[in-house]
């Protein structure tokens, strides 16, 4: 068996190359961060795509920017409306290559317009700022690594897709088919930019994660002269709520949120419009499937009311990542990777979520945090460690090196999630 905490000499060029370009991957990290890309700017998120096409040029691969596929979003009338939004960069490299990965990653940021701009230097190496680390520093680091792997002898043993998206931040409604049909075409593993913890620690175990929105329709009257013939779906709404939060800890793992009730108006009119958004999440499919089951129960309960309509939207867009014998193997060939850099890398579980959930549920292993390290993400006061830069695209050039040799098994691996 090779140790995988032993460089090669390989392995050592792809390192020094990657210490070569620290200024690189920093400048293209500090570019992308300039436009704003919240989910929602399209016209920024347009504005970005071309620049990411550009950048990713520079690999020995076929760049194209994809259309994205409209998705429906139920608007505050409580109408399901088709939202379009920006391209998704996809890349595909030697797809004849004995052994084919998928990365990805997104460039969209959790800011709109406006909200959060700067740029600051703060004490000890890190700097604030939109979307450093969640992800455009990721963006930059894989891009480095993939470029160091390609510049050495083992580039023909291994063949890639990347997808990265404009609406990671949102669910990636308009890219989850773009994700699912490139780890389909033959992945065997994946590897995801979403920033690793402060800590240097990565995602283990993740949950699946569910949005729903429930529209209720009932009879506006007026408050006063005939209340008994309004229906209010405000009142079917709070009780539906409270049956929603009801579900907490019904069953091991799995919450459920409620975020907000909209609807109503003036106290003299009974409201004949609620919607309810709340979300869910569930540590495996089963575990899931019972959360649907419930939620559809409970609607079914509201709209069985006198006088009470409505329609249900959405379900679980990220099904768990649950922690099984093929990402065991991987969390440990990565872990063994990582001491040759001298990095002492741990996984935790968490009940956040990110495209590793998709990349796991089309049936392809993955590592999701392979970006950079920050801290403080969708908040302003999110930063990246800036000696992150190289040691990350070190790791994963390293990785990309022991996947093409052989020294990982990218095939065993896969085969252990049947
Ligand atoms: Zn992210």
């Amino acid at each position: 068996m090779t140790d995988l905490a032993i460089k090669t000499s390989d392995d050592e060029a792809v390192c020094a190359r990657i210490a070569d370009a620290e200024n690189d991957i920093k400048q293209r990290m500090l570019d992308w961060s300039a436009i704003n890309t919240g989910s929602w700017n399209r016209e920024g998120l347009e504005r970005l795509a071309p620049k990411l096409a550009d950048a990713f040029s520079a690999l020995d691969a076929e760049v194209k920017l994809q259309p994205s596929l409209p998705f429906e979003k139920v608007d505050d009338k409580g109408k399901a409306v088709d939202f379009q939004t920006a391209p998704i960069l996809r890349v595909n490299s030697r797809p004849e290559a004995p052994v084919q990965i998928i990365m990805s990653g997104h460039y969209d940021t959790v800011f709109p317009p406006g909200t959060f701009t700067e740029i600051t230097e703060m004490d000890d190496g890190r700097l604030n700022g939109p979307g450093l680390a969640d992800m455009k520093g990721g963006l930059s680091v894989m891009l480095e690594a993939l470029k160091a792997f390609e510049a050495g002898p083992l580039k023909d043993k291994l063949g890639y897709q990347i997808v990265v998206s404009p609406d990671e931040e949102i669910g990636n409604f308009a890219s989850s088919g773009a994700l699912k049909e490139a780890a389909q075409s033959g992945a065997m593993v994946g590897m995801t930019y979403e920033p690793c913890m402060e800590t240097g620690a990565m995602s283990g175990g993740r949950k699946g994660s569910a949005v729903f929105d429930i529209v209720l329709h009932g009879r506006s009257a007026h408050a006063g002269r005939s209340k008994e013939d309004g229906r209010s779906a405000l009142e079917a709404a709070a009780h539906m709520v409270v049956d929603i939060e009801a579900l907490n800890n019904r069953r091991e793992g799995v919450s459920f949120n409620v975020g907000s009730i909209d609807g109503g108006n003036a106290v003299n009119i009974v409201p004949d419009l609620a919607i309810v958004r709340f979300g869910a999440r569930a540590p495996d499919a089963d575990a899931a499937q019972w959360a649907t089951w419930e939620v559809e129960r409970l609607f079914k309960e509201a709209t069985v009311r006198d006088g009470i309509t409505g329609h249900l939207h959405g379900g679980f867009y990220r099904p768990p990542k649950p922690r099984n014998e093929a990402q065991q193997a991987l969390f440990t060939a990565v872990a063994d990777t990582g001491r040759a850099l001298d990095l002492q890398l741990e996984f935790q579980d968490t009940g956040g979520v990110c495209e590793g959930n998709n990349i796991f549920a089309a049936g392809v292993p993955n590592v999701d945090t392979l970006g950079v390290m920050g801290g403080r993400i969708h908040s302003s006061e999110e930063y990246v460690v800036l000696s992150s830069l190289v040691e990350r695209a070190s790791l994963s050039a390293l990785l990309l090196n022991r996947f093409a040799d052989g020294r990982i098994d990218a095939n065993k691996i896969k085969a252990l999630m049947e």
